[in-house]
């Protein structure tokens, strides 16, 4: 079978001429509260102005800016609060309205001034200090935010707190989402037991089986773990045969070159047509990227970091497409590096680090939180691995970065 080696920068165009021919067809219709996480399949339009009416944004008195310079005093001639619409007749000049935050500004008035710059005395009212109001000051007009049928959130997007509660001003109980898309794992090797068996002192614990499927959830769809297959191409074969139903099928391991790395032979068996065969990353050199008739897969390496590693940087950004989410790609922050580092040339490195956080979180983002790298014994080592937060971007040039350099970490 022919070799394509690819750079990270070449993987990630694949990736991205593949996703774009993808589009999911199902939609489901689904309580708001359901949607989190989920992708429009509909855009989210404003169905009326908003606000719907001149919104004062503070609590005070609704006037007319001139009035408030002249330094005459104001007659008080009513009330208006949030929940009521002004009853009375429009604002004269020489008039004030006392009201609340999200209340409608009475006609006539043309500026709010807020209740701690007056003084008020026998339903009169005047500056404490001299200040000039300008017109509109503390009034958001009617349509200022969203007119009217304008597109608040088109299709593509994928739900947030932020997102849903804008859907919820618009009133969409149930907006139409896209299905979720089901990702079948297949965890290969001769050596793996199940995590309710005890390991013979030369067998390892399937843990990648969990770490992807919880990595899939996090990104939105649907893990289907299938029963460990053995190190033969038969038993592959039959294997992935069992995950037909998927949008996509991620198998672990038997990727390399080893005597018994036989997932490229089964999938070249089953009329597999390969994107990828390897990619000049670190951990996960091996990792596999292709199409069968009925699905994309993964053949990602079966050291538990590089499973983590390209599942983030490759299966993540697929998974987005599938569940029909425009740009979904996974996410990097800046960081300056606490220590040097040495760049390895012609690999671009992915290694486990500790971004530091305080309380506020990075506030200063020009300074960039720091970041450090976790010592470990390589691709293997979940247990030092477990405690970063990332993964610091070395790229492929070679160089040393001094400590202080900005880099990218990929944040899981
Ligand atoms: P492989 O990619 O099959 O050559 O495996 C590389 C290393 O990853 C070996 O040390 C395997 O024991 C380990 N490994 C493979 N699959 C898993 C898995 N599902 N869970 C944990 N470790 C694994
Ligand atoms: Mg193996």
């Amino acid at each position: 079978m022919p070799e394509n080696i690819v750079t990270y920068a070449e993987a990630i165009r694949i990736l991205q001429r593949e996703a774009e021919k993808l589009a999911p067809a199902e939609t489901q219709e689904l309580p708001l509260l359901e949607t989190m996480g989920r992708v429009l399949a509909a855009p989210v339009l404003a169905d009326r102005d908003q606000p719907p009416f001149p919104r004062s944004t503070r609590d005070g008195y609704a006037c007319i800016a001139t009035d408030l310079r002249s330094g005459n005093p104001l007659r008080i001639t009513g009330q208006v609060r949030a929940g009521e619409a002004w009853q009375g007749p429009p604002l004269q000049s020489g008039e004030a309205i006392e009201i609340m935050t999200g209340a409608p500004v009475p006609t006539g008035a043309d500026c709010v001034v807020m209740l701690e710059h007056v003084i008020v005395e026998a339903s009169s009212l005047r500056l404490k200090e001299p200040r000039a109001l300008q017109p509109g000051e503390n009034i958001v007009p009617t349509g200022a935010e969203a007119k009217s049928g304008t597109v608040i959130l088109p299709a593509g997007t994928r739900l947030t707190a932020s997102r849903i509660a804008a859907a919820a001003a618009c009133g969409y109980a149930r907006p139409s989402v896209f299905r979720r898309p089901r990702i079948a794992i297949l965890a290969t090797g001769d050596e793996l037991v199940s995590l309710e068996a005890t390991p013979l002192p030369h067998q390892i614990r399937n843990s990648n089986s969990y770490s992807l499927a919880a990595q899939i959830q996090a990104a939105g769809a649907e893990p289907l773990l299938l029963p460990v297959a053995r190190d033969s191409q038969a038993d592959i074969v039959s294997a992935i045969g069992n995950a037909q139903a998927c949008d996509l099928l991620l198998l672990s391991g038997g990727v390399s070159m080893g005597k018994y790395d036989f997932v490229e032979q089964a999938l070249h068996h089953l009329g597999a047509e390969f994107f990828f065969t390897g990619a000049k990353i670190q951990p996960g050199r091996p990792v596999v990227f292709g199409r069968l008739p009925h699905q994309y897969f993964f053949g990602l390496p079966g050291n538990p970091v590089s499973t983590l590693v390209t599942f983030a940087l490759f299966a993540q950004p697929l998974i987005a497409a599938l569940s029909g989410e425009v740009s979904g790609g996974p996410k990097f922050v800046l960081a300056r590096l606490a220590h040097e580092v040495r760049g390895k040339a012609g690999l671009t490195r992915f290694l486990p680090a500790r971004v530091n956080y305080s309380i506020g979180g990075n506030q200063d983002a020009a300074e960039g939180a720091t970041a450090a790298l976790i010592p470990w014994q390589g691709s293997g080592d979940l247990a030092s691995t477990a405690s970063a937060n990332g993964f610091a971007v070395l790229p492929n040039d070679g160089k040393t970065l001094p400590a202080g350099s900005l880099i990218s970490i990929l944040m899981i």
